[in-house]
């Protein structure tokens, strides 16, 4: 798949609008926890400003709700582009409103304005013509490098491209390496080929896991998904995650695997606690004997044992989403042990999703993974075989 090349793109000063994603973590003082997806995107930014473009940057931030809340401000983003960039960022209050074109108008080349989370506007996440059309007026030039939404047909990441010529919209550098990276690993994965699956909920996952199946020899669950799975081979699961209408597609994804031959592994221990809290009791029980009102927010060390044997033996490895509640020492290990055993693995190893990019960062051993992407369900959609809403537009032909 060959994408509109920024390279072509008659830049020089011209306005450029650039769609990243700058949907970072934050902790609890409200600092920017991993700021990876910030720094993906300053080679294309700083690619813009080489040819004296005057630069618009637009990002969602977590989910506002299409109203402004201050909580998600892209203040802090704008802050660390000026550290990083080392140029004044002008921060618009508004997306589309006066503030926001009052200040592209005074914008000059070289100079950059960063407009406020894309999501305050409800007409984003509807992919809302209007909206994509007065960003557009705003632009002589488009650019997505926000691999991390592109598998989300929104305003500023699909309606938008309507609006543009070929000769005047492009993919940035860092959509082009994800996209170029994937495809390898989807044509030709070096087998066998293990994809580790954790995080909150089934139901964000369910239809990439299904669809994954076909791809990979093995698939490991962890995370509060694991309790769905578990709760459906009759476990009594205490107070852990689970969602009960997903029940039977859980079972569905047990008998595909089977006949297709993919081992599936779920835990076979767990980290209980009383109370979902930093400081609660713990106790380490099998998945089978979780105390009643007990809840399991980590898997146990024997499946970390397990999970360690059953990756021994393969030569890839794509990891989506965390073993536990890691952002709480406690239920932190399991993934903690995971990551450890991933990154000193010789196999190639592909992590993907904003949560497991910042587990591995904490732990320290993002520099020893093959590939770290910025889209955890765009890396899973891309991985199905899906073409991305957002990169359909820009593919040549
Ligand atoms: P996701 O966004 O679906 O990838 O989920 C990531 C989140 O899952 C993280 O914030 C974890 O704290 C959370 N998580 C992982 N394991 C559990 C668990 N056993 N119970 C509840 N939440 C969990």
């Amino acid at each position: 798949m060959e994408l509109l090349n920024i390279k072509n793109l008659d830049l020089t000063k011209k306005k450029v609008f650039i769609r990243c994603d700058f949907n970072v973590p934050m902790d609890e003082f409200g600092n920017i926890s991993d700021d990876r997806r910030i720094r993906s995107a300053l080679s294309t930014i700083n690619y813009c400003l080489d040819q004296d473009c005057a630069v618009i940057l637009a990002s969602h931030l977590g989910r506002p709700k299409g109203e402004v809340d201050k909580k998600y401000s892209l203040a802090p983003v704008a802050r660390r582009l000026h550290h990083l960039l080392k140029r004044e960022i002008v921060l618009a209050s508004d997306v589309v409103g006066e503030d926001a074109l009052e200040k592209l108008n005074k914008l000059e080349c070289c100079e950059v304005l960063l407009l406020e989370n894309l999501r305050f506007e409800a007409g984003e996440t509807k992919n809302d013509e209007v909206l994509a059309q007065k960003l557009a007026s705003m632009t002589d030039l488009y650019i997505n490098d926000a691999f991390g939404v592109s598998h989300r047909a929104h305003a500023s990441v699909e309606r938008i491209t309507h609006f543009f010529a070929k000769d005047k919209k492009a993919a940035g550098f860092l959509l082009q390496r994800e996209i170029e990276f994937f495809g390898k690993l989807i044509n030709k994965p070096v087998r066998p080929f293990a994809a580790i699956v954790g995080g909150s909920k089934v139901s964000g996952k369910l239809e990439a896991l299904i669809n994954l199946l076909p791809k990979v020899d093995k698939v490991f669950i962890g995370g509060g998904m694991a309790f769905t799975f578990l709760k459906q081979l009759g476990y009594d699961i205490g107070a852990s995650l689970v969602e009960d209408d997903l029940l039977e597609d859980a079972q569905h994804v047990m008998d595909e695997a089977k006949k297709l031959g993919v081992k599936f592994y779920l835990p076979v221990d767990v980290v209980a606690a009383e109370k979902f809290s930093a400081d609660s009791v713990i106790k380490i029980t099998t998945a089978q004997e979780i105390p009643r009102g007990w809840m399991g927010l980590d898997i146990g060390p024997a499946t970390v044992r397990l999970y360690r044997e059953g990756l021994n033996d393969v030569q890839t490895i794509l990891w989506n989403g965390p073993m536990g509640v890691y952002e709480m020492e406690k239920y932190a290990r399991g993934s903690t042990k995971i990551a450890h055993f991933v990154a000193d693995s010789y196999a190639t190893t592909v992590v993907g999703g904003g949560d497991t990019a910042d587990l591995v960062q904490r732990v320290g051993i993002d520099e020893e993974m093959s590939f770290i992407s910025t889209g955890g369900g765009a890396s899973l959609e891309l991985l199905e075989g899906k073409i991305l809403p957002g990169v359909a537009p820009l593919i040549i032909g």
